[in-house]
C-alpha cells in the first residue's frame, strides 16, 4: 500500500522544474523581475508558488499572488498545491470573479488576471503581497498585457519605499521577447530562465483532406478508430467550445457505453443529459443573460465557452435521438471508454476527474477546449485529436463589437497541443488537417491588443485611472494613431474631462492625451459595448426611451440582421424565389420604417421594427425564413438585449427596465428622443447633403459631405431614406462597394447640428 501523499511527492520529484529550483530562487533572490519559461506540464504553476513559500516570501506580512488568465486553473491550481503542501485551503486560496476562498491566514493566492487588475484600483502599490506571478503569460490576453506593464511600474515604486517586491512572468512557449526586449517595459532586461522538460517523441499525423464542414463528425470518428485500433493510452481531444464538447461526449458515450456496474459513468451521461434537456429548454424563452458573459473587453477566460447553446442552434446533434443519424458508431459495449468533458466553465468537481485514473479497463477519452493545450496537464495522454480551430473573440473594427468566430490556431497552439501526447511515453497526434493548411496557420497567436480597436480599452484604463495611456508600457503597444483616436472619440462623447485650454499647443497636445474619465464615463464603462453604443444607453432614460435605445443597440452591434438575396441564384427555379423574397423583405422594410415621424429614424427604425415584429412573433426560424431575416442575428440580438437590460439596471436601478417582447412602437415624441440620442452616440458620423450650388462634378448628384472622407458618401437604394434624402444625417458606417455607402442612416435636424 502506498498513500497517497507519497504518491504526489514521488510524482513531484519527477517534475523539470525541481532541478532548477535553486537557480530560479537565485534569480529571484537577485532581480526584481524574472522570466520562467518551460514546457507545459513540467511543474512551473504547482511547483514555484512552494519554492517560494519555503524560500519565505510568505512568512512576513506579505503573500504570494499568483495570476491565471483562466478560472480553472486559479482553482484547480490551488487545489493541487495545498494538497502538495499538505495545507488546508485556508493557506492557499483562490479567488475569481464572484467566489473564493481567500481567508487571513492565505499565504498563496491564486486569482484570475482581472481580480488582480481590480486590486490595483483599490491598492496602487499591491502592499498585501510581496511576490507576484503571472502565469500563462504566452496566452497574452488584454489583462495580463495590462498587468505586466502595470507591475513593471509598481515593482520599482515597491522598491524605492522599503517595500520590496518581486515578479515572475511565466510563460509556457518560448516566445517572450515581447517582454525581455521590451526597454519601455524593462530598461534592464530580466534573467530567462528555461526549464528543460522531458519530451517523449510524438508522432505527427496530418490528414489528407481538410474537413471544412463537419470537423466534429470527423473528430468523433477518428476518436472512435483509435479506441478500436490501436493500444492502451489516454486520448485527449481538442474542440472549439462547450456545446461541441458535449455533442463529441454523447456520441462517444453511445458508441462505447459501459457494461453495467459502473455507475459513476451512468450517473454523469444521465446528469449530463437532463443539463441539456433543461438548456434545450431554457432557450425558448428570452435568457436571462449575465452580464459577464458579454463584454467588449475580454473581461476574462471561458470565452470558448461562451456562446454554447445559441452556437449550436444549427448543430443538429442536440436534436439527435437514439435512433441517431446513420453517421453514428454501432454500439459497442465490449469496449468502455471513459469520456469526460473539460472546459473552462464545467464545474470544478467534474473538471478534477481528467485527473484521476479511470476506471479499471476503461480507456480515458478527454474531449476538451483550448484549457488543455497549457493550462491543465492531463496525465497518462498517448493520443491527441486535433481539430486546428480554436474558437476566439473578434472585434469588428467598425462596429466596435465583439462577436466569436472559430478559426484556424496557429503552429505554436497546434504544436503545444501535439506535445501533450508525449508527457509520460511516445504518443501520436493526429491533426484533422493537411499539412498545407498547417503550413498556412500564423506561427504564433497575435497579443489580442493588437487585433482589436482601442476605444473601449482606453475607456477601461481611465476607469483604472491610468490617464496616460499613451505612455503606458504595454508589452505590444497598439498603435500611437489608434490610441489618439480613441482618445478623442472619448472626449467628444463625454467620456473623457475636456483637456484644460492653455495657451501653448505642446502643453495643450500633451493634457490631450492625458484626460481623465468622466463621471459619465464612469457609468460607459459598465455598458459591455463599444462607447459610441454605451452613450447611448447613457442617454437612453429620457422619455421612456431605454427599451427602444437597448433594442436599437444591439441590433446595431449585430452586423447583418437581412438574409442576402442578391446572391446568384443556382437555377431559374431559385431565381425567381429569390426574386419573390426580396419583393417580400422590401416590402417588409417598408412597413417596419413606419409613416410620418418614424420614417426620419430611418434604417434605424427599421431595425427596431424588424426587432419588435420578429419577437412578438416569438423570434422564430419561420418568421425569419419567411420575412428575409437571419435568424441568427436574431437570436443573437435577443441575448443582447437580456445582456444591456441587466447591465442598464445594475448602472441606475431606479429605471428598472425589462425585455419586453410585446414591445410597442415608440410614439412621435419618443421617435425625436431616439434620433438626438443617435446623434449623441454617432455625432462624429455626421454628413450633409451636397448643395446644388456645389455641384461641380456630377459624381456629388445626391451625395453626402462628411468631415472625415474626401470622396462623397451615398445612401443606398435600400435604405429607408433613399427617397428622403434628407439635409443630415448621422450613419453607423461607411461600407465601399460599387460606391461608398453609408449603412445604418437616421435623419438630423439641421438645428440639432453643433
Ligand atoms: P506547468 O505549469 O509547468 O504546465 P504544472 O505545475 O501545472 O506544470 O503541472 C505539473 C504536474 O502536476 C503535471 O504533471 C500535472 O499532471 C500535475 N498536476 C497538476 N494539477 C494536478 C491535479 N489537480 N491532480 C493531479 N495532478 C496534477
Ligand atoms: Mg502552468
Amino acid at each position: 500500500f502506498i498513500s497517497p501523499a507519497v504518491c504526489v511527492r514521488e510524482a513531484r520529484l519527477r517534475l523539470p522544474v525541481l532541478a532548477e529550483e535553486q537557480g530560479i530562487m537565485e534569480a529571484v533572490r537577485e532581480n526584481s523581475f524574472v522570466v520562467l519559461c518551460g514546457e507545459t506540464g513540467s511543474g512551473k504553476t504547482t511547483q514555484v508558488p512552494q519554492f517560494l513559500y519555503e524560500a519565505g516570501y510568505a512568512s512576513g506580512t506579505g503573500i504570494i499572488g499568483v495570476t491565471e488568465p483562466r478560472r480553472v486553473a486559479a482553482v484547480s491550481m490551488s487545489h493541487r498545491v495545498a494538497k502538495e503542501m499538505n495545507l488546508s485551503t485556508r493557506v492557499v486560496s483562490y479567488q475569481i470573479r464572484y467566489e473564493g476562498n481567500v481567508t487571513s491566514d492565505t499565504k498563496i493566492k491564486f486569482m484570475t488576471d482581472g481580480v488582480l487588475l481590480k486590486e490595483i484600483q483599490k491598492d496602487f502599490l499591491l502592499q498585501r503581497y510581496s511576490v507576484i506571478i503571472i502565469d500563462e503569460a504566452h496566452e497574452r490576453s488584454v489583462y495580463t498585457d495590462i498587468l505586466i506593464g502595470l507591475l513593471s511600474r509598481i515593482v520599482p515604486l515597491r522598491n524605492k519605499k522599503g517595500l520590496p517586491m518581486k515578479l515572475i512572468v511565466m510563460s509556457a512557449t518560448l516566445r517572450v521577447e515581447d517582454f525581455t526586449e521590451n526597454r519601455k517595459l524593462f530598461p534592464n532586461p530580466p534573467p530567462v530562465i528555461k526549464v528543460e522538460a522531458r519530451q517523449f517523441p510524438v508522432s505527427v499525423h496530418f490528414n489528407k483532406r481538410t474537413p471544412l464542414e463537419d470537423y466534429t463528425g470527423e473528430v468523433f470518428h477518428k476518436t472512435c478508430k483509435i479506441h478500436r485500433m490501436l493500444p492502451p493510452g489516454g486520448i485527449l481531444v481538442f474542440l472549439t467550445g462547450q456545446a461541441e464538447v458535449h455533442s463529441v461526449c454523447r456520441r462517444l458515450r453511445r458508441a462505447f457505453p459501459f457494461r453495467k456496474g459502473n455507475t459513476e459513468a451512468a450517473t454523469d451521461t444521465s446528469d449530463e443529459m437532463k443539463k441539456f434537456k433543461k438548456a434545450k429548454h431554457k432557450r425558448t424563452s428570452l435568457p436571462r443573460i449575465d452580464l459577464d458573459n458579454y463584454s467588449a473587453l475580454p473581461v476574462d477566460e471561458g470565452d470558448e465557452d461562451r456562446l454554447a447553446g445559441i452556437d449550436d442552434e444549427e448543430g443538429s446533434d442536440l436534436e439527435l435521438g437514439d435512433d441517431a443519424a446513420d453517421t453514428e458508431e454501432k454500439a459497442d459495449p465490449s469496449l468502455p471508454l471513459y469520456v469526460l468533458p473539460l472546459y473552462s466553465l464545467l464545474a470544478p468537481e467534474q473538471q478534477a476527474k481528467v485527473f484521476r485514473p479511470p476506471p479499471h479497463g476503461a480507456r480515458l477519452c478527454v474531449v476538451a477546449t483550448n484549457v488543455a493545450e497549457t493550462s491543465l496537464t492531463i496525465p497518462g495522454i498517448k493520443y491527441v485529436v486535433d481539430c486546428g480551430r480554436v474558437k476566439k473573440r473578434f472585434y469588428d473594427r467598425v462596429t466596435g463589437v465583439s462577436s466569436f468566430k472559430v478559426s484556424w490556431t496557429s503552429q505554436a497552439s497546434a504544436n503545444q497541443r501535439a506535445g501533450r501526447a508525449g508527457r509520460t511515453e511516445p504518443g501520436h497526434c493526429y491533426r484533422l488537417y493537411s499539412s498545407a493548411v498547417f503550413g498556412d496557420f500564423s506561427l504564433f497567436s497575435e497579443a489580442e491588443i493588437t487585433r482589436r480597436p482601442v476605444e473601449d480599452l482606453v475607456l477601461q484604463m481611465k476607469d483604472l485611472n491610468i490617464d496616460k495611456v499613451v505612455n503606458f508600457p504595454f508589452p505590444t503597444t497598439p498603435s500611437a494613431e489608434a490610441l489618439v483616436a480613441a482618445e478623442q472619440l472619448l472626449v467628444s462623447l463625454g467620456a473623457l474631462e475636456e483637456p484644460p485650454r492653455t495657451g501653448r499647443v505642446k502643453e495643450m497636445e500633451r493634457a490631450r492625451l492625458s484626460c481623465p474619465i468622466s463621471p459619465l464615463g464612469r457609468a460607459m464603462a459598465s455598458f459591455p459595448v463599444s462607447p459610441r453604443y454605451a452613450k447611448m444607453l447613457a442617454l437612453g432614460k429620457q422619455q421612456d426611451c431605454l427599451p427602444y435605445v437597448i433594442a436599437v443597440v444591439a441590433a446595431m452591434t449585430v452586423r447583418e440582421i437581412f438574409e442576402d438575396l442578391d446572391r446568384p441564384a443556382g437555377s431559374e427555379d431559385e431565381s425567381s424565389r429569390l426574386a419573390q423574397r426580396r419583393a417580400r423583405l422590401a416590402q417588409m422594410r417598408r412597413l417596419w420604417a413606419g409613416q410620418g415621424a418614424s420614417l426620419l429614424l430611418g434604417d434605424l427604425m427599421v431595425l427596431l421594427g424588424a426587432v419588435g415584429a420578429c419577437e412578438f412573433a416569438g423570434c422564430t426560424l419561420k418568421f425569419c425564413e419567411e420575412n428575409g431575416l437571419r435568424y441568427k442575428a436574431m437570436l443573437e440580438i435577443r441575448r443582447l438585449r437580456g445582456q444591456l437590460t441587466n447591465a442598464v439596471n445594475s448602472v441606475c436601478p431606479e429605471v428598472g427596465v425589462f425585455v419586453d417582447c410585446k414591445m410597442a412602437p415608440p410614439t412621435e415624441s419618443q421617435v425625436v428622443c431616439l434620433r438626438q440620442i443617435v446623434l449623441a452616440g454617432l455625432g462624429d458620423h455626421l454628413a450633409r447633403r451636397v448643395q446644388q450650388e456645389e455641384l461641380l462634378d456630377p459624381k456629388w448628384r445626391n451625395g453626402y459631405k462628411t468631415p472625415l472622407l474626401d470622396e462623397p458618401v451615398y445612401i443606398h437604394p435600400s435604405s429607408a431614406l433613399f427617397k428622403t434624402l434628407p439635409q443630415f444625417v448621422v450613419y453607423q458606417e461607411v461600407l465601399e462597394t460599387t460606391k461608398m455607402y453609408m449603412r445604418g442612416v437616421s435623419a438630423v435636424e439641421p438645428e440639432w447640428v453643433p
